[in-house]
């Protein structure tokens, strides 16, 4: 049997998402930077429905701009 063509399989990775969670798996790599993770996937976090309710907002503070544009 050969040695060393076998990549070193990590179980202690460090994973770095690009909101800044960072958690650890496991992986041939030493470190793995991804650009969405559990934490963020709007899947997890229902940002689709904030993002709608958002633009309810959005009409309410223009209300009150206008408001305040009066004084
Ligand atoms: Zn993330």
């Amino acid at each position: 049997m050969k040695q060393g063509i076998h990549p070193t399989y990590n179980e202690d990775v460090l994973v770095k998402c690009a909101c800044g969670n960072t958690f650890k798996t496991g992986s041939v790599k030493n470190e793995l930077k991804v650009e969405i993770c559990s934490n963020c996937h709007p899947f997890f976090t229902g940002k689709h429905k904030i993002v709608d309710i958002g633009g309810r907002v959005e009409k309410f503070r223009k209300k009150f701009n206008l408001k305040s544009d009066d004084n």
